[in-house]
């Protein structure tokens, strides 16, 4: 029987602190992955695996968890999230791509393990990751979206992890600060072209008001144009919409 076509997800993390915290932006993604038809696997592109100049994939052998953050409570680098290696879903994506990967043993990454667990707290869905070319520019991301929105009618959710906006230079401590002006006008203006058909045009973030501050580089960006290609036309909405420490958006959008 053909699994019901999944939608494809771009989750805003923001700091690795929400896996041992209770917000509103982790009780959204705990309902959230109530609310989603359950997939046979789930596809992540994290902002936390950048390679250059070629595409990996993972999903051939058990997750170990990476804690690939420094400086954080010690209760963070006690949990654990092993959930299935997805090797055939890996394989299937990796006959898309050319030159096609080979699938290796890499862990999980915090931008993909802090999110799939608030979704998938039973780590009971198999996972698996592909890579963010990172110097590639960001039609490119966009387009690979495209080409791996077939997945999505084999059961793969497909989830990007980073931030919209994403300045860690000018962040305060404080999780709950007001955001920067430039936040809300760069995160407003994408939501805006998400939902007026101009999605192809947020490739050129620098082109945005405010893209410099809100995207100083564009490795939390890159797994969001990931997700908005492969969410096609899709109609969007939104499971969380808000602002951590002042200059990251933890908005997330769903597409289908
Ligand atoms: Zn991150």
């Amino acid at each position: 029987m053909k699994a019901d076509k999944l939608p494809a997800l771009f989750i805003g993390h923001g700091s690795p602190m929400n896996a041992a915290l209770d917000n509103p932006f982790t009780r959204a993604m705990g309902a959230l992955g109530k609310a989603l038809p359950r997939p046979r696997a789930i596809l992540c592109v994290s902002a936390h695996w950048l390679t250059e100049g070629e595409l990996r994939l993972s999903g051939s052998a058990p997750f170990e968890t990476i804690y690939d953050f420094y400086g954080f409570p010690d209760e963070l680098y006690r949990i654990t999230y092993a959930p299935p290696p997805a090797g055939e879903a890996a394989r299937a994506t990796a006959a898309l791509l050319t030159p096609a990967p080979g699938i290796e043993g890499r862990g999980l990454d915090h931008g993909a393990w802090t999110v799939l667990r608030m979704l998938y707290p039973g780590a009971d869905v198999p996972v698996y990751q592909l890579s963010v070319d990172y110097p590639a520019p960001g039609k490119d991301h966009y387009e690979l979206g495209r080409r791996l929105s077939v997945l999505r009618e084999q059961g793969v959710l497909i989830v990007g992890s980073g931030n919209i906006v994403h300045n860690l230079g000018r962040m305060s401590p404080e999780q709950d600060a007001p955001p920067a002006q430039w936040n809300l006008d760069f995160d407003l203006k994408v939501k805006e072209y998400i939902d007026n058909g101009r999605r192809a045009d947020l490739a050129a973030y620098e082109k945005l008001p405010g893209g410099k501050l809100a995207v100083p580089t564009p490795d939390h960006y890159w797994p969001f144009l990931v997700a908005l290609g492969a969410g096609l036309e899709d109609k969007a909405s939104y499971p969380y919409e808000g602002y951590h420490h002042a200059t990251l958006s933890m908005r997330a959008v769903l597409l289908g």
